[in-house]
């Protein structure tokens, strides 16, 4: 027994160990990946479940690493947070994501709102909503077509949360709850939090075709449609559930049934579409 003690220790360790020496690897390379140019952004449409037309489109970070291949934002953005390196890349995101709506607003494609995922790291920055108005006064993006995706974490510091999200509806920017249904917000708090939008985390959505599960995504709608915010859900995957979620009046949907991220110049092809 003692023995074995030794061995699932060892095991352990080595497995701590590659988990360690990884994370060190992706920050090594990561510290370079912004100045070698290695991320970009690829874009989702968000689209309108009863009309089927495009009504905004969520920024998606991707690496293309010289030395690790492709990495998935799930593995690096965790690691990114951890090191604080998440500050220079979300504000590279933001930054990003806006330049390039105002561009395509000025080669007179329809004008979209982009939602831009923002870290609880970054959101609870000092600097945050400073950074977000020097970014829309640099890249003469109008604020209400600059959404930002924040996680229910954030309301573990409700107040100074609530002075953020406050500060950055006084800018003109949309607010939006993402994942939402997986963390522990109280409806309660819900309520009294200055925000947009819920976005239906996909684990509901897979639940949809399942009639004995979908109650729960009803309750979800209900919820955002009595508070009179939008209601976006994600990951929507086939016409089933689609369909199910329009008749039950959630409004937005997003989803590799519309379409997958995709790189800028084939999202303006998309755009294009819509005009
Ligand atoms: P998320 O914000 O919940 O984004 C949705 C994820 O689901 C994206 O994965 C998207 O590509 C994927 N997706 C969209 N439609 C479907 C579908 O129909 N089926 C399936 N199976 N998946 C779908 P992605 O791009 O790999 O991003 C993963 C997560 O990484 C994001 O989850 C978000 O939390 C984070 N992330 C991505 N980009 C950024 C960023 O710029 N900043 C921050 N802070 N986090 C980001
Ligand atoms: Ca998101
Ligand atoms: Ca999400
Ligand atoms: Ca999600």
């Amino acid at each position: 027994a003692k023995d074995r003690g030794k061995n699932n220790f060892q095991y352990y360790n080595a497995k701590l160990n590659k988990y360690i020496t990884r994370k060190i690897i992706i920050e090594n390379a990561l510290r370079k990946a912004m100045e070698n140019e290695e991320l970009y952004l690829v874009y989702q449409p968000k689209i309108d479940l009863h009309t089927r037309e495009m009504r905004g489109m969520e920024a998606l970070l991707r690496w293309e690493s010289s030395e690790l291949g492709t990495i998935s934002p799930a593995e690096f953005i965790p690691i990114a947070e951890e090191t604080g390196q998440i500050i220079a890349i979300g504000k590279w995101v933001l930054k990003t994501a806006c330049k390039r709506n105002k561009e395509w607003q000025q080669k007179g494609l329809p004008f979209q709102c982009v939602s831009v995922n923002v870290s609880v790291r970054q959101f609870q920055h000092s600097d945050f909503v400073n950074t977000v108005e020097g970014i829309l006064h640099e890249t003469g993006l109008n604020p209400r077509f600059l959404e930002l995706e924040i996680t229910e974490s954030i309301m573990q510091n409700i107040n100074e949360s609530t002075t953020v999200l406050k500060g950055l509806r006084e800018l003109g920017v949309k607010t939006s709850i993402d994942d939402f249904g997986t963390g522990y917000s109280s409806l309660h708090i819900l309520r009294e939090l200055p925000i947009d939008t819920i976005k239906i985390d996909k684990s509901f959505i897979d639940d949809v075709a399942d009639s004995a599960k979908r109650s729960m995504v009803r309750t979800i709608i209900d919820l955002g449609l009595n508070l009179n915010l939008s209601v976006v859900a994600e990951g929507i995957e086939n016409e089933q559930q689609a369909k199910i979620l329009s008749r039950y009046k959630c409004r937005f949907g997003q989803g590799y049934l519309f379409s997958r991220p995709v790189k800028e110049d084939e999202f303006e092809k998309l755009l294009h579409t819509q005009s």
